[in-house]
């Protein structure tokens, strides 16, 4: 019998599911620590805080809020780089939308497992339940998730625990088999159920999943970006650009992306040096930024768009500044793109 407490990592999406999951061992009076995989997808912050319509939401990093409300240590573990292996080549392939979900969660309990190695951790916490998701939290899914990690028994899923055979973590007494759970399916009102037991009465609500990639917009957008690049490769500025902004593709060569509002517009301005880009003068009006190359006709072709989504858009004329990569600023006057002369097809 040791005498020390066990030590657990657990993995924090910021949701329900995984706030519980790691609750239910704390309750179990093992030392719990936090680890949230950041892949530059995460939906975690980031519109919340830029767009208005989502004001409503709480304006947080719902991992780092977990962890505080569960009183623990979160580690953030930047994996922007390496996830693109997982998502360039996903062996058990996408879910609806461009969602590596199965190749994405071996790789981050594979993750896990290493960090929990490396720092002296026993076991490692999930908020899996079986049946949940369609394709990576099936019953036969689970042990694949187990074995490829490397972490096979070592992880414990407390909320479906029940159903699954058992881990390391209950034979070795850590935890007691009888106090996980066997929860099953995607109702969600256990987990409601159990979030009332343990006093939550605020948590993020479920969503289709933690990431931009089950976003069928996002994903099409990702899929043009990597057709007109000639390559699937990506940065960190390409991945979060996709997530603001309306974005028009008038010619392979380039797109357009404008912003829809005031926080977008902010967002956008970050990124003026790396791009051509133009703002309406005479009238209240979006910036927009140009990712590719133009010549002179297809410039004016893009102060005719950004005119028609400023206040201008019914008047003869909008006047815009243009500035280009050089930094140097110049004026054009421009008719507004009448809307039903902008092809569908140019929205991505
Ligand atoms: S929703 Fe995104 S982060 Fe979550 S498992 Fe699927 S691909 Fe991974």
């Amino acid at each position: 019998m040791r005498d020390t407490p066990a030590k657990a990592i657990a993995l924090i999406s910021g949701g329900l599911d995984s706030m519980l999951a790691a609750r239910v061992v704390q309750e179990q009076g093992v030392h719990v620590e936090g680890i949230n995989f950041f892949t530059g997808f995460c939906v975690e912050g980031h519109t919340h805080a830029i767009r208005k319509q989502d004001r409503a939401k709480p304006q947080r990093n719902n991992a780092l809020w977990v962890a505080e409300q569960l009183g623990m240590r979160l580690h953030i573990v930047d994996i922007v780089d390496e996830y693109k292996q997982v998502l360039f080549n996903p062996r058990y392939g996408f879910g609806a939308n461009l969602n590596p979900c199965l190749d994405c969660k071996i790789f981050m309990i594979r993750k896990a497992h290493q960090w929990m190695l490396a720092h002296g951790f026993d076991f490692i916490v999930t908020g899996e339940v079986v049946g949940q998701r369609p394709k990576s939290q099936r019953k036969e899914t689970m042990p694949v998730v187990a074995k490829e990690s490397g972490a096979d028994d070592l992880l414990l899923r407390p909320l479906s625990a029940k159903n699954l055979p058992e881990t390391r973590a209950e034979r070795e007494g850590w935890v007691a088999r009888s106090a996980l759970y066997g929860f099953n399916g995607r109702s969600r009102k256990p987990q409601m159920q159990l979030a009332r037991e343990f006093g939550f009465s605020d948590y993020a609500q479920p969503a289709g999943g933690c990431c931009f990639l089950t976003d069928a917009a996002y994903s099409a957008k990702l899929s043009d970006l990597w057709e007109h690049r000639g390559s699937r490769n990506y940065d960190l500025d390409d991945i979060m650009l996709l997530k603001v902004g309306r974005h028009l593709r008038p010619s392979p060569r380039f797109k357009l992306i404008i912003a829809r509002e005031e926080g977008e517009v902010r967002f956008l301005e970050g990124y003026r040096k790396q791009f051509i880009h133009l703002q309406t003068v005479s009238h209240a009006g979006p910036l927009a930024l140009i990712d590719g190359d133009v010549d002179d006709d297809e410039l004016q072709l893009c102060a005719r768009l950004v005119a028609r989504f400023s206040q201008g858009r019914q008047a003869d004329r909008v006047e815009l500044r243009i500035v280009g990569l050089d930094g140097n600023a110049s004026l054009t006057s421009v008719s507004p793109m009448p809307a039903d002369a902008i092809p569908e097809s140019w929205y991505r």
